[in-house]
């Protein structure tokens, strides 16, 4: 029970701040916010992403590539270039990286007005920090684990952060149900998303790709728009629209 409820609580942490702040923040710009917030989210994002920490940045700058390129060769993520979910991770982690170190350039025209905050990262990402997490994580089974299979969701606790967002990208451009016609594969992945906050409805957010609410029809809801007008209302960001 006690490791069904870590990854219950992981799997939505994490998510929440790939969600609200890679995706509508950092890539999108959806939001302002204050500096100390801003940093306030960077913690937060080490915190629940643990091993698999992803850098504001470099994601902000993936995703806007994303967009830029879907479906086509220079996409750094898609399941057209490659279909294996697992192979498409292994891709989408070498793009990151080549990104991340500047040895893929970009044109300026993607790096414009992400949040930055290089020496966190750097921090984040050192081999030391990430193995510390892993000590912590193998610790955690250690005290909750009642059964030896539930050893075997430790991988997906390592790599929490990187999964879901290969998930999203991969699903949302194979399967689902589409509301726009577009030139690309881009599906919405389930009619009522309570799992990936909002982010199922992948092809409302490549036709509206600057609107803050991803649902469209009725039955749709999102919890990231939600998320965000709560936090909206409590003075901590600013919409840009509402
Ligand atoms: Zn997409
Ligand atoms: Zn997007």
């Amino acid at each position: 029970m006690g490791i069904f409820l870590l990854l219950i609580i992981h799997w939505y942490a994490s998510l929440f701040f790939q969600s609200v702040f890679h995706h509508r923040y950092a890539a999108h710009g959806l939001f302002t916010m204050s500096r100390g917030w801003e940093r306030t989210f960077f913690v937060g994002c080490f915190i629940t992403q643990g091993s698999s920490y992803i850098s504001a940045r470099t994601y902000g700058i993936m995703h806007r590539l994303h967009h830029a390129h879907t479906d086509k060769p220079e996409d750094p993520h898609s399941p057209e270039n490659t279909p294996n979910l697992f192979a498409m991770m292994w891709d989408t982690r070498n793009n990151y990286k080549d990104i991340h170190t500047g040895k893929t350039e970009v044109a300026e025209k993607y790096k414009k007005n992400l949040p930055q905050w290089d020496s966190f990262d750097r921090f984040a990402h050192s081999g030391i920090t990430k193995a510390l997490w892993v000590v912590l994580y193998i610790a955690l089974y250690m005290v909750l684990a009642t059964e030896w299979w539930h050893f075997l969701f430790l991988p997906l606790t390592l790599a929490m952060g990187a999964f879901q967002g290969a998930v999203v990208n991969w699903w949302a451009h194979r399967f689902g149900y589409a509301n726009f016609k577009m030139d690309n594969t881009s599906r919405n992945i389930l009619p009522f998303d309570l799992f990936f906050w909002g982010e199922a409805y992948h092809n409302n957010h490549h036709r509206h790709p600057s609107s803050p609410n991803n649902a469209h029809r009725w039955f749709e809801w999102d919890m990231g728009y939600f998320a965000m007008r709560t936090l909206h209302r409590l003075q901590v960001i600013r919409l840009v629209k509402e």
